[in-house]
């Protein structure tokens, strides 16, 4: 499908979007679980714009976002149904309209799903992930937009309400674009989103504040945790053109761990030439493992991730999870996946060099 933009959108869709927000007064915007800076900053745009149109607009996320994200303008006022959870389900079940963002699958958003389920109100998908698989009487979904935040701009653009939207959506609208894009060093080759860029610095954004914010925002913690994992934690496949990080929840509770501390550093074995895959596991607790991938190029790791670890994402960054499962057990089954997987790497990669330090 393509890339939904303010050209090319279904007028009767914006009509629809627009009479469902107008003819609504208590809305509730959710996005995912462990909300990343897309989900909380494309949640938080649209409350923006609808709370000066005059709505009344309650943001639940199903758990707290990391730390880094709360310095978002308003991200204070969200309502963290893991902490709150009769609020949540009042404020969901009082909505004459429910809108979800970053989202595809109503089991993302965990135990606030069956709230939604519940609910009579009306309901408005708008998401860059592939497939979406709710009911919903409007669905907006570009997967190859690089962020909801993106879309939700277009969306905003072809409604003509970014006159609602002020220099706090715009923050949270690039806070997305930013995160989504690794600061715009992936899937940003699209000259539109610098114009997006341009229009959000007009309506008054600090681009490099928000960058300082989200990013220069470590705990000594937080690095001696990501150098534990790449100095010993780290696992070359130069056959398989990749790499496993793996961190135990031993190594997590001896390096203070807090959530948000490993976002990024999937990424990170990518850097060595040849390198295709990453794939990062964390024992969130004994027998749970959060697993994280990440690719280069067409070698699809959402369609891996849903098959193998009942998740999804994106072609170059999707997740899922094991249960009943060791760590050794997962890393195991993490080379077995990708053996499996061999024959869709490209052809002619440069041999990845493992130059181990001897200690
Ligand atoms: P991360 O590796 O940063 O946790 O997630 C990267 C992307 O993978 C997310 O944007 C999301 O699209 C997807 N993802 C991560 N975990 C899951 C999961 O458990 N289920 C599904 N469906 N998608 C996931
Ligand atoms: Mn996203």
């Amino acid at each position: 499908m393509n890339r939904i933009t303010s050209q090319n959108v279904a007028p009767a869709d914006i009509r629809m979007l627009k009479s469902l927000i107008e003819g609504s007064n208590r809305i509730v915007v959710l996005c995912h679980q462990a909300p990343d800076g897309d989900a909380v900053g494309s949640s938080l745009a649209l409350a923006n714009v609808m709370k000066n149109m005059q709505k009344h607009v309650c943001v639940i996320t199903p758990d707290a976002p990391q730390k880094s994200l709360m310095k978002l303008p308003h991200a204070r006022e969200i309502l963290v149904a893991s902490h709150k959870t009769e609020a949540a389900q009042y404020f969901i079940s009082a909505a004459d309209l429910i809108v979800l963002l970053d989202l595809n699958d109503l089991k993302r958003i965990d135990r606030v799903g069956p709230l939604v389920e519940a609910s009579k109100a009306p309901r408005i998908v708008i998401d860059h992930h592939e497939g979406p698989d709710i009911k919903a009487d409007l669905i907006f979904s570009s997967p190859s937009s690089s962020s909801t935040c993106e879309l939700l701009y277009e969306l905003l653009e072809s409604a003509e309400w970014l006159e609602h939207l002020d220099s706090e959506g715009a923050t949270d609208i690039y806070c997305g674009m930013m995160t989504d894009t690794g600061n715009f060093s992936y899937n940003s080759n699209n000259p539109r989103l610098y114009h997006i860029i341009a229009s959000l610095i007009e309506r008054g954004i600090d681009k490099d504040d928000i960058y300082k914010k989200v990013w220069n925002v470590s705990s000594a913690s937080r690095l001696r945790l990501c150098g534990h994992a790449l100095s010993s934690k780290m696992e070359l496949l130069p056959e398989l053109h990749g790499a496993i990080l793996s961190l135990s929840c031993d190594d997590l509770t001896t390096h203070g761990y807090v959530r948000g501390d490993t976002e990024g550093l999937v990424n990170q074995p990518l850097a060595i030439p040849g390198i295709v895959w990453s794939v990062f596991l964390r024992e969130d607790e004994p027998g749970y493992i959060k697993v994280s991938m990440r690719s280069q190029g067409d070698f699809a790791v959402n369609e891996i991730c849903h098959t193998c670890f009942g998740g999804g994402g994106h072609v170059n960054a999707a997740g899922g999870e094991l249960r009943d499962s060791s760590l050794a057990e997962a890393i195991d089954k993490i080379k077995e996946v990708m053996n499996d997987h061999r024959h869709l790497l490209p052809p002619d990669l440069p041999r990845v060099i493992d130059n181990k330090i001897q200690k």
